[in-house]
């Protein structure tokens, strides 16, 4: 504990601020199709189903186990969650047909050169 920062006054706070940065950025940055199975938080990513008029009953969501509304954890609509899955996964097989397909051209051109 020799180093000059740690005992700074403002350290632990500016410590603190960084790492809740650090879970907002984890959480926008992957908020594309289906969460991972952990929250950023390190809680688990389960299933959960509206029982509020305000939220329409019976609207899925995928939801950390120890959801606070702070913006620290993972709460994601499911329906939308499928739906940038399912293009996710479609440009996937997009592209990994087009690099078939440039194979199969170089097998090809490798065949006739023998
Ligand atoms: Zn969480």
């Amino acid at each position: 504990m020799s180093d000059i920062s740690e005992k700074d006054l403002y350290y632990a706070e500016m410590k603190r601020i960084k790492e809740l940065e650090d879970r907002r950025t984890l959480i926008t940055d992957g908020d594309y199709g289906l969460p991972p199975t952990r929250c950023p938080c390190g809680g688990r990513i389960i299933e959960e189903t509206s029982q509020t008029e305000a939220e329409d009953i019976g609207r899925r969501y995928l939801i950390c186990n120890v959801f606070e509304n702070d913006g620290l954890h993972i709460r994601k609509n499911w329906v939308h969650a499928i739906q940038e899955e399912v293009t996710k996964l479609k440009n996937e097989v997009h592209e990994q047909s087009k690099q078939i397909r440039k194979l199969k051209e170089l097998v090809a051109r490798v065949e006739n050169m023998r």
